[in-house]
């Protein structure tokens, strides 16, 4: 019989190995299913036997800790920056300013430079002790709780390892995620992030650890210090700290000449663009420790190493006028208006400045000459103004005080960067953009309507509201007057809005376009209320015990619902028989056999179409997904399933079942 200290220990050393073989080497030996009913199990024992707790739990991953304040500690190794390099000239310099302290053969480290925040890792006896962001390079926020939620960083390291030292590296959100989250803000009627950097640092220093926890940062470490770490050259220190079980970034190579590092960041110049993380350079850095600390530090950077700098692409272009868009939140961005200008592929005709903070940080005004820059996939944004080219009767720029659409007052909330309209039922773009996003095919997926209708309708006072769409029915005569209305396109409008009738309640709510409530998040309200007046009388409490939603969600909801005109809204809604409810019949039979699994259905079968397998996993807990990857726990193979699925599938160590397997599967 094993105590209950054995029994945590063991749980606690397997999930630590599952994490290093999914997050670092990629390479899961179990599904996510057992990983989190081994999880699960050692939070039970864990919460039954507080007197075992240990900060370094994989339990700790998922956060839950607040930090109201960051505290400011002091790094016990100064980080220091980088010195930049622009050419290969500079380049050349830098050699013949090392090859004057250095004797003998000099090799060249070559890494990617990510472009994230730095953070600084204390692990003392292979434990993470401590987490500190840069800061000024002297002192810096300790962020502990927080980077304790980074799957890829090791709460304890494996083998070898130093009694005492730091790590440093790059905290990075990969450009996938930080894409697909960007649609997601969108459709939330949410304002984009900037770029996945200002997205990193912004994470670390939330407050809640549990949100950092949900958001997919990744750590990427590459710079070993300390005294006696038993290694002779960086090279060693980057497999060293692979041996560890960091994620160490698999790109670096090692050069005797110049060249090979030239050669290296030609290629990574354009190659760069294919890889998960934003970088912004290569850093070159002297091999050996024996010659870094012969040439030491300048009073801001190593003599030892220097950044290659890849060329942003940038133009300058006149800033003709600037305006100001509102979203159907009523959230306000100011645009500029740009001289069109050919930058990386693409014409570029508009900018966004952000907010107003955006534009008094730069200065930015009419008629100025500014620089734009696109780098890579991220839309065009100016990041700074020529002063020399500025005219000499130019005036700051004021922001808007009053919505250009409806002249209201606009607001700006302490906490928030935007100001926001705040006549949500008055103002025009509000209403359509409303409108226009209720009838949206992940919504309410009316056809025979758009934008441009939406326009002509609401300016012919016909509709002010989503609800208005359904008395449409009975303006036939009034719609045929309109220009552009014939008679065929009344009749499909009129189709498709009654054919919205039967949209299931999940994407009726997400139709309502609640603040902060997307098809993902309406879809977990659906289900677990069942229908709109559970939902509209939940309170805080039970709103955030649903899984995924939190405060920030809760409280929309909330506000959403106790505004009268919305409750009205929903009622004529229901008199014209939305639906508002889920349809219970759906919900008999289902299981949780497959919760937590995802699973891909590939090829042709003979029992089930696919779309039955499909809802089949849907209704027992499982997720379909489209594309094989690391995160697939199984796919079910049907014949004539495609040859590079199957390999890619085989490669990975996924899971393959037939049908008949799928079947017995959720018959157990
Ligand atoms: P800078 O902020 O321009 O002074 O550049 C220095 C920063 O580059 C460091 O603080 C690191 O956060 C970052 N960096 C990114 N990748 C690397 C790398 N491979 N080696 C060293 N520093 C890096
Ligand atoms: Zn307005």
């Amino acid at each position: 019989m094993k105590t209950i200290a054995q029994q945590i220990n063991q749980l606690r050393e397997e999930l630590h190995s599952h994490n290093h073989n999914y997050y670092i080497l990629d390479n899961p030996t179990i599904s996510d299913y057992d990983f989190d009913m081994k999880l699960k199990e050692l939070q039970k024992l864990e919460l039954e036997n507080p007197e075992f707790k240990d900060a370094n739990s994989p339990t700790q991953r998922v956060g839950g800790g607040i930090t109201k304040k960051f505290n400011t500690v002091v790094h016990r190794n100064r980080m220091y920056s980088l010195d930049n390099a622009y050419s290969f000239e500079e380049l050349d310099e830098w050699e013949n300013r090392v090859k004057k302290i250095v004797d003998g053969d000099i090799e060249y480290v070559c890494e990617m430079k990510y472009d994230g925040a730095s953070i600084s890792l204390t692990y003392e006896n292979g434990k993470l002790i401590k987490a500190i962001t840069r800061g000024d390079g002297f002192q810096g926020d300790e962020v502990t709780t927080n980077i304790r939620t980074i799957k890829s960083i090791p709460l304890n390291l494996k083998g070898n390892y130093p009694e005492s030292f730091d790590i440093r590296g790059e905290i990075v959100f990969p450009n996938a995620e930080f894409e697909k989250l960007n649609e997601q803000r969108i459709s939330d009627g949410e304002e984009s992030y900037a770029n996945p950097r200002n997205l990193a640092s912004g994470t670390l220093k939330m407050q809640d650890s549990a949100e950092v926890a949900k958001r997919p940062l990744e750590c990427l470490l590459y710079f070993l210090v300390g005294d006696n770490l038993k290694i002779e050259s960086q090279f060693d220190a980057l497999e060293n700290a692979r041996k560890m079980g960091f994620k160490v970034p698999p790109i670096s190579e090692k050069f005797s000449k110049l060249e090979g590092v030239k050669s290296f960041i030609e290629k990574w110049e354009t190659e760069r663009h294919n890889l998960a993380y934003e970088t912004d350079g290569v850093v070159i850095k002297v091999n050996s420790l024996h010659q870094q600390d012969e040439l030491g530090y300048t009073a801001k950077s190593p003599r030892w190493a220097i950044a290659f700098k890849f060329k942003a692409e940038q133009k300058s272009t006149l800033l003709k006028e600037i305006t100001y868009q509102v979203g159907r939140t009523g959230a306000i961005t100011p645009v500029a208006n740009l001289e069109p200008v050919h930058l990386a592929g693409t014409v570029v005709r508009r900018a966004s400045l952000h907010n107003a903070d955006q534009i008094e940080k730069l200065d930015i005004r009419v008629n100025d000459t500014v620089f734009v820059e696109k780098g890579g996939e991220i839309i065009p944004k100016i990041i700074g103004v020529d002063l020399d080219k500025r005219p000499t009767d130019s005036v700051p720029t004021k922001y808007i005080e009053n919505c250009p659409e409806c002249g209201a007052k606009l607001e700006r909330k302490e906490s928030e960067a935007h100001h926001y309209c705040v006549n949500t039922y008055n103002c025009p773009p509000q209403i359509k953009g409303k409108i226009e996003h209720f009838i949206s095919r992940k919504a309410m997926d009316i056809d025979g309507l758009g934008a441009e209708t939406i326009d002509l309708l609401f300016n012919a006072d016909l509709i002010n509201n989503i609800a208005n769409l359904y008395s449409l029915k009975d303006k036939k005569f009034k719609l045929l007057g309109l220009e552009r209305m014939a008679e065929k396109s009344v009749n499909n409008m009129i189709t498709g809005i009654e054919a919205s009738k039967n949209i299931e309640f999940e994407k009726v709510l997400f139709a309502l376009g609640i603040r902060y409530v997307g098809e993902t998040v309406a879809k977990k309200l659906a289900v677990y209320f069942k229908n709109i007046d559970a939902l509209s009388s939940a309170n805080l409490e039970e709103l955030i015990a649903v899984d995924e939603i939190g405060e920030r969600i809760a409280e929309s909801v909330i506000e959403y619902f106790s505004n009268e005109k919305n409750q009205a809204l929903i009622s004529t809604l229901k008199e014209n028989g939305i639906q508002f409810a889920v349809d219970e019949s759906k919900f008999e039979g289902n299981t949780e056999i497959l919760k937590g699994l995802a699973i891909v259905v590939s090829g042709v079968f003979t029992q089930l179409t696919r779309n039955e397998i499909k809802s089949e996993i849907e209704k027992n807990g499982g997720k379909v997904t489209s594309s094989i990857s690391k995160k697939t726990d199984y796919v079910v193979a049907g014949d004539k399933m495609g040859p590079s699925k199957l390999e890619k599938a085989t490669n990975l160590g996924i899971k393959i079942i037939n049908e008949q397997e799928f079947i017995d599967l959720i018959k157990k």
